[in-house]
């Protein structure tokens, strides 16, 4: 670089400077100034030797960052700080301990959350998960956590040029998969749109830039359709001294995109391609009444689809959204969404969160918001202690996609509750004890099931009894994590008592055979059964799953240890002449699940053969009889090579005992696929997982999942069930080793 240059980038970096405390001024207060110029200074030294992929120094990156958050989101000083100092304690020397000495713990605290949340997102690894849990978990701390973050992705969103393609990929699939979501129920439609037709431009470049030479195309004669819809309103408004402005919008490139996609519709059969927003200005005492009375103006002229109403004025969204949408007719036969709203309304559309904050603080008889109820909400997700990572990143986003219905108590109280509720979430919602007795519900004065799914409008009254219990098909129709929750808890309360009786019974069946409950017998009887965990194995014999009796079989095992040499057999005629000698009768064949006691044998490694499967003996040199699949990869050579060696082997009855299998999972992601795959192995069947790892790319969904089934007809119940899932294209089995 040219003496000239890095002078020149010296400039432009002070000019970057400058605009950002020009648009912060406003919301300074005291010494601020000085406080985000100390930021600044430390965050140019810490960084000065770095520069990004792009060639610019790296200070520009901070810069924009904190720009993004005053200009964008409207955050003030503790922000600008946080974003200036974002990169340094992950990428250079400094310690948080530096930035508290500093900055003080507020700063300290949101930095140490932005350091902990990088690398969130590294797909395939339940690490991922667990991490994705941290970061929400900064939400309660601090929300501006999340906003940094934010305004810290679309920098790298709107920088993502520069980077090699296959990061770009993952970069803008991260960015759909979860900040997009974020962004919208934070609230910062501006961010999210743009967010979005990011995605789009990295994931689907062709189709990206066919959408947005037709949007330029059509512009001459949209602005032309505009002019001539707008103009009898613009008259009538004037006419009555209403103050507005009108604009006509395109919508955002991937929100037609994905109309034509998820329609199959070409550019020109999308018909809402853009809004007509009405925006008054208006004080907050009359704000209700004019957006109506401009409804009524236009419906005057348009006539309306009534099945097209949305009144967010007089209930906003969740995220503090206050709209009042109508689509209507216009004279050249298509249909306009128009959006009618005032000033404030449409500032708190376009960013969110702190615009919400700005006016809240002036209205101090406005009820809780609901974003506050919602993270109130994710407080409770992460509150659930049994919950895995992965349920929580399936709820979380959940929580983050869903549209809201809003439903009536008997005696007309409001509730919010997300898409796809039922009753039963309603009677979570009202009380947990009024869900944990709830046996049915009348809707709009109706009988229905618990699991009938509720619509907007639904005046609801619950109906219990003292009798009701939670059971685990109830997991399956309830969505809200309040529900979730309880009813968890209560299954697991209903787990430990099956296990307690279930205890007492094995104790006394050890007793009747003079063997004591201690660790030693403990292990054996899990290694019989196949189970991991002791809770599991009370539970199962507390629920009468395990026969007692089988209980008592292990005091062989016990009396005589594996390796006596009786029980160890080195070859066909050994085998032959012991089982003769035991069972009085001459067979050539192995009976898995019977002959335990006589000879020793066990499942191969190599396949994990599980009853049902065509399996074969095959007679080691120290380890006993060893069980293959037919179709073990190792077969071939085993029977072609030792053919000698090999006992016909058969499966004799024995539901209770789990084995071991695996089984690969294919198809489309979309939001609830974990839960529905885990709801179906462990509520609907009640299989345990031995473990599930999930890797989703580019909304291709691929998992693996080991778990104990029963037999080759349970595992086959089991993949035709999770075939049935929308979404999924193929389930294998595979070879668990
Ligand atoms: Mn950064």
């Amino acid at each position: 670089m040219t003496e000239f240059e890095i002078e020149q980038e010296k400039k432009g970096i002070i000019r970057q400077y400058r605009k950002l405390l020009r648009h912060a001024k406003p919301f300074l207060k005291d010494d601020d100034a000085k406080v985000i110029k100390r930021a600044f200074n430390m965050s140019q030294e810490a960084h000065k030797n770095m520069r990004r992929i792009s060639g610019e120094p790296y200070i520009s990156h901070p810069l924009a960052v904190a720009q993004i958050c005053v200009e964008e989101i409207g955050l003030g000083t503790t922000s600008i700080i946080s974003a200036l100092l974002h990169d340094v304690v992950e990428d250079t020397e400094l310690e948080i301990e530096d930035i508290e000495r500093h900055f003080g713990k507020k700063v300290a605290r949101i930095i140490d959350g932005l350091t902990k949340i990088s690398g969130v997102f590294d797909y395939g690894t339940s690490q991922q998960a667990e991490n994705f849990r941290k970061m929400i978990l900064t939400l309660s701390d601090d929300v501006r956590v999340i906003l940094v973050k934010l305004a810290d992705r679309l920098h790298n969103m709107r920088t993502l040029d520069s980077m090699p393609e296959h990061k770009q990929i993952r970069v803008s699939s991260e960015t759909i998969y979860l900040y997009a979501p974020l962004a919208h129920r934070l609230g910062l439609y501006a961010i999210k749109s743009e967010l979005e037709d990011l995605y789009l431009k990295y994931s689907e470049p062709v189709k990206y830039d066919e959408t947005v030479d037709k949007i330029n195309v059509s512009k001459a004669p949209r602005e032309r359709f505009v002019r001539n819809f707008i103009s009898p309103i613009q008259k009538e408004l004037n006419k009555r001294n209403i103050k507005f402005t009108i604009k006509g919008r395109p919508k955002s490139i991937y929100s037609i995109w994905n109309k034509m996609t998820s329609q199959e519709i070409s550019f020109e059969k999308v018909y809402d391609l853009f809004a007509i927003r009405i925006i008054l200005d208006l004080p907050p005492e009359m704000e209700k009444a004019g957006c109506w009375q401009v409804y009524s103006v236009v419906t005057d002229y348009y006539q309306p689809n009534p099945d097209r109403l949305r009144d967010w004025v007089s209930t906003p969204k969740s995220n503090g959204y206050e709209s009042l949408h109508t689509t209507v007719m216009s004279k050249t036969g298509t249909w306009v969404e128009v959006q009618i709203r005032t000033k404030r309304m449409d500032e708190i559309a376009e960013k969110g969160y702190a615009a919400h904050w700005k006016y809240k603080e002036s209205d101090q008889s406005s009820p809780e918001s609901g974003l506050e109820v919602w993270i109130r909400k994710v407080r409770e997700m992460l509150g659930r202690e049994d919950a895995t990572a992965i349920e929580f990143v399936d709820d979380f986003k959940h929580s983050l996609f869903n549209e809201e219905i809003f439903v009536f108590t008997p005696k007309g109280e409001l509730k919010k509750l997300p898409g796809g509720a039922s009753a039963l979430d309603f009677a979570f919602e009202i009380h947990s004890e009024v869900g944990a007795r709830c046996i049915g519900a009348k809707v709009n004065l109706k009988l229905v099931p618990i699991n009938y799914k509720l619509k907007t409008g639904d005046q609801v009254e619950i109906l219990t009894s003292n009798k009701q219990k939670p059971n685990d098909g109830w997991l399956s129709f309830v969505v809200t994590s309040k529900a979730l929750t309880r009813i968890k808890d209560e299954l697991k309360e209903q787990k430990k008592s099956a296990a307690a009786d279930g205890k007492e019974i094995v104790m006394r069946k050890l007793k009747q055979v003079k063997l004591d409950l201690n660790s030693e017998n403990l292990d054996k009887l899990l290694d019989r059964f196949n189970l991991k965990s002791a809770l599991d194995f009370y539970f199962l014999v507390g629920k009468g799953k395990i026969d007692p009796k089988e209980i008592k079989k292990i005091k062989i095992s016990v009396d005589t240890p594996r390796k006596l040499p009786q029980q160890s057999v080195s070859d066909i005629e050994s085998f032959q002449r012991k089982i003769k000698e035991v069972t009085g009768e001459k067979r050539d064949q192995l009976l898995i699940g019977e002959d335990m006691d006589i000879v020793q044998y066990s499942l191969a490694p190599c396949c994990n053969p599980i009853p049902g499967d065509d399996v074969f003996g095959f007679v080691s040199t120290h380890e006993g009889i060893k069980i293959h699949r037919i179709s073990c990869p190792n077969a071939t050579e085993l029977l072609s090579k030792h053919g000698h060696r090999v006992v016909k082997a058969k499966w004799t009855s024995q539901s209770e005992v789990s084995f071991l299998a695996g089984l690969k999972i294919r198809g489309t992601d979309r939001v609830g696929m974990m839960n529905d795959v885990t709801r179906i192995i462990s509520s609907e069947l009640k299989v345990n997982m031995r473990s599930v790892s999930i890797e989703s790319d580019n909304g291709i969904f691929d998992g693996s999942i080991q778990l104990y089934v029963h037999d080759t007809k349970h595992l086959d119940v089991l993949t035709k069930k999770l075939e049935n899932i929308e979404g999924v294209e193929e389930v294998a089995r595979f070879d668990v080793h």
